[in-house]
């Protein structure tokens, strides 16, 4: 800790003393064996039964009884009221858009702080990311932020809204529920009301996390989880597109698996689609996750209160807290440092590799990256704060069994 004569003084030490911060980080994580990675997996006899079910019965491609049970105990989990498993999150993502009627050069709007998949989403439906600001609210896309910059850019033309400065047609947003905190997704509807625009939630951080008592994946038109191995459920790879919209889910199946209409023999497809079916053995792990969904929400949230307790004393970082009316499944815990450290981030995740500890800074925003730089953006003053200053600390579930009893 800061010693008081120290606070009293000045605000704040001119370097951090980074001691305090390894022995919080290590009374949490307690016995858990070192290194500790940021997320990992653990699957139990329930899933090794299933896969191996799968293998004797010769079901572990693309069709199967594993793939329809895991949709319906994902739709369950979520409160959507259907669930399309597919390959992948990003594949998800991808088919998602597309399915949503963004073509060829639209833009589509998208927090620049995310990780690099949904803005690739976006790039494979032809479309072009268009980066908005995040709010410390959420760690999410801010809505006001939102309409703000489309109240300065956006002009109708033709029955559409178009980005006034490149004449492209904005189709679509996607919110992203970063680290499983839920975007304000009040606010977002009524701009993407005003403004037209298809809400596609990216909710692959936030199986399990709800708003005002929804679950995350049911704001939006249609949204997209994902099963790889560093989620809270994982199926090796995979993800799933949710919808309440019967028609769009039938549309959504077909398209991820090659437009073939059901037939005993006939190879008949009626229209240019993507093999985007995820496997039945994968879907078979994913039904023994699912089972312990509600079990390693509940242990990520005391992993949190542990991180949230050890360093609430510390008045130069703290560990961020849900947002207000949110459950999170605080997928990944951050540690957010006083703008007066930002420059002290690197050092400390050096501090704490060397001392075992795999933390993670934030993602580079999109907008620096090279692929990416000259995409349509709004100022982005919080999203480039937030990088320089947040750390992601190991938040696996079965840590929280580990950590010391405080
Ligand atoms: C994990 C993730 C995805 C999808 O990832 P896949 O590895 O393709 O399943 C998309 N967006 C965000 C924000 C993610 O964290």
């Amino acid at each position: 800790m800061v010693s008081s004569t120290a606070q009293a003084n000045r605000k704040y030490p001119d370097m951090l003393d980074l001691k305090p911060v390894l022995g919080a980080i290590d009374a949490v994580l307690g016995s858990a064996a070192r290194p500790v990675e940021l997320h990992e997996p653990r699957f139990g006899q329930r899933e090794r039964e299933l896969v191996l079910d799968c293998i004797d019965s010769n079901w572990v491609s693309s069709a199967g009884k594993y793939v329809t049970r895991f949709e319906e105990m994902v739709a369950a989990a979520t409160g959507a009221r259907h669930a399309v498993a597919i390959v992948n999150g990003t594949a998800a993502l991808h088919a998602a858009l597309v399915l949503e009627g963004v073509e060829q050069g639209d833009e589509v709007l998208l927090p620049a702080i995310t990780f690099v998949a949904t803005a690739n989403a976006v790039s494979h439906a032809g479309a072009i990311p268009h980066f908005v600001d995040s709010t410390w609210d959420t760690l999410g896309l801010d809505p006001q932020a939102l309409e703000a910059h489309l109240d300065a850019v956006a002009e109708r033309r033709n029955g559409a809204w178009v980005n006034k400065q490149t004449g492209r047609r904005l189709r679509a947003v996607v919110p992203v529920h970063i680290f499983g905190h839920p975007v304000d997704m009040a606010a977002l509807g009524a701009v993407a009301a005003k403004y037209e625009l298809v809400i596609v939630e990216d909710a692959t951080e936030s199986l399990g996390s709800t708003l005002g008592g929804k679950g995350c994946g049911t704001f939006g038109h249609s949204a997209v989880l994902s099963f790889n191995g560093n989620k809270i459920v994982t199926t090796g790879g995979g993800g799933m597109i949710v919808t309440d919209d019967e028609a769009h889910a039938r549309h959504a199946r077909h398209f991820t698996s090659t437009a073939k209409r059901a037939h005993a023999w006939a190879f008949d497809h009626d229209e240019v689609a993507y093999n985007y079916r995820l496997p039945n053995i994968n879907a078979a792990l994913g039904c023994g996750q699912m089972e312990r969904l509600p079990a390693m929400v509940d242990a990520k949230r005391r992993l949190a209160e542990r991180y949230l307790l050890a360093f609430s004393d510390f008045p130069w970082a703290r560990i961020y807290r849900e947002p207000e009316g949110s459950q999170s499944n605080y997928w990944l815990n951050t540690l957010v440092l006083e703008r007066e450290y930002a420059a002290e981030r690197d050092r400390l995740l050096a501090a704490l590799h060397g001392h075992g500890i795999r933390a993670r800074p934030l993602w580079t925003p999109m907008h620096l990256l090279p692929m990416y730089r000259d995409c349509p953006r709004s100022q982005l003053p919080v999203a480039e704060d937030m990088h320089t200053r947040c750390i992601n600390l190991p938040s696996s579930p079965f840590l929280a069994e580990s950590a010391n009893k405080v």
